[in-house]
């Protein structure tokens, strides 16, 4: 599971304040510096932990702790809040069109889980608002793309558009949507094609399709697994395309968590959903705090 080296060691961390009727500087300093290893070593970004820490300790130190009957689980509160807040406080959720239908455009690289999650968001509007969704195969260049994404719209029976033999995507999603307008389809989500690592060409070609689709929602989905990289790619892709909300990826895998943890506080930009698996189910709300209590324990 996810967090489950990086929760052991914050807990333990914490467990040493508890039970005292005071707590000195140097008990507070003491567990600050584990706490910070541990984030550091869970691979949040640098900057995030060196705030996280510098807050963490002004407050622990600050009067109403040091004066209140159990100043351990003062401490505590204080780390669960500012996790929470790192994490952006409050769930997000998606922006609806006033006028269906809602567009949701997904972008991200190459691997990361894009065409599952397509697949995952469509079956959960399904599943909750009985949403009928149309699907836009707009990856073109990895030929398995399309494909894959028609399994999926037969498996949740919900119409894929997909043209062959055109190159220009911005076409394919503008006739896309004049068919989901013709079907009076309550939303539409955009495949769109990824790179090992980001270029001007996918960028250029993103930008063209944003143009043309006016998303409600542009949805960055990125790989847990791969920590602070995540970060830096989403910051590439917030400059050029200003997305609206991430979906991290195979948070169900061994990972260490960082990305979770210092994406929003890096961009600013809330995660939406995880994905926790390979089905089409493994799709979950994000609730910052109830990730914040997860890793407390
Ligand atoms: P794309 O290239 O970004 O469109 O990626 P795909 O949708 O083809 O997914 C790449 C691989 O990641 C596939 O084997 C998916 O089954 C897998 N995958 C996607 N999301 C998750 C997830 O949340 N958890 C796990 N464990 N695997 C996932």
């Amino acid at each position: 599971m996810a967090f489950e080296n990086l929760s052991e060691r914050i807990q333990k961390a914490l467990k040493n304040l508890t039970g005292k009727g005071k707590i000195s500087a140097e008990d507070i300093n003491t567990a600050s510096r584990e706490i910070r290893l541990a984030l550091l070593e869970a691979d949040v970004n640098f900057k995030v932990v060196k705030d996280f820490i510098k807050k963490i300790k002004e407050e622990a130190l600050g009067k109403e702790v040091q004066e209140s009957l159990n100043p351990g689980q003062q401490v505590i509160k204080i780390v669960n809040d500012e996790l929470t807040k790192m994490m952006g406080t409050s769930s997000t959720t998606l922006t609806k069109s006033k006028h269906i239908p809602t567009i949701i455009m997904m972008v991200g690289l190459q691997g990361t889980g894009k065409t599952t999650t397509v697949g995952k968001l469509a079956n959960q509007l399904i599943k909750q608002e009985k949403a009928r969704p149309l699907l836009i195969a707009g990856d073109i260049y990895r030929p398995a793309a399309i494909e894959q994404l028609q399994q999926i719209g037969t498996e949740l029976q919900v119409p894929v558009y997909s043209e062959q033999d055109q190159k220009n995507v911005a076409q394919i999603v503008e006739n896309g949507l004049k068919q989901a307008d013709q079907n009076k389809n309550d939303y539409v989500i955009i495949d769109t094609a990824g790179r090992l690592e980001i270029d001007e060409p996918l960028m250029a070609e993103l930008e063209q399709v944003k143009a043309v689709a006016k998303p409600d929602n542009i949805l960055l989905v990125v790989d847990a697994m791969t920590g602070q990289a995540a970060t830096d790619v989403a910051q590439g892709f917030d400059s050029r395309l200003d997305i609206t909300g991430i979906i991290l990826t195979k948070l169900d895998g061994d990972t260490r968590g960082g990305a979770a943890l210092s994406i929003r506080a890096v961009t600013g930009k809330p995660i939406i959903y995880t994905g926790q698996g390979e089905k089409l189910s493994d799709l979950e709300q994000f609730y910052p705090d109830r990730m914040a209590s997860r890793i407390l324990g």
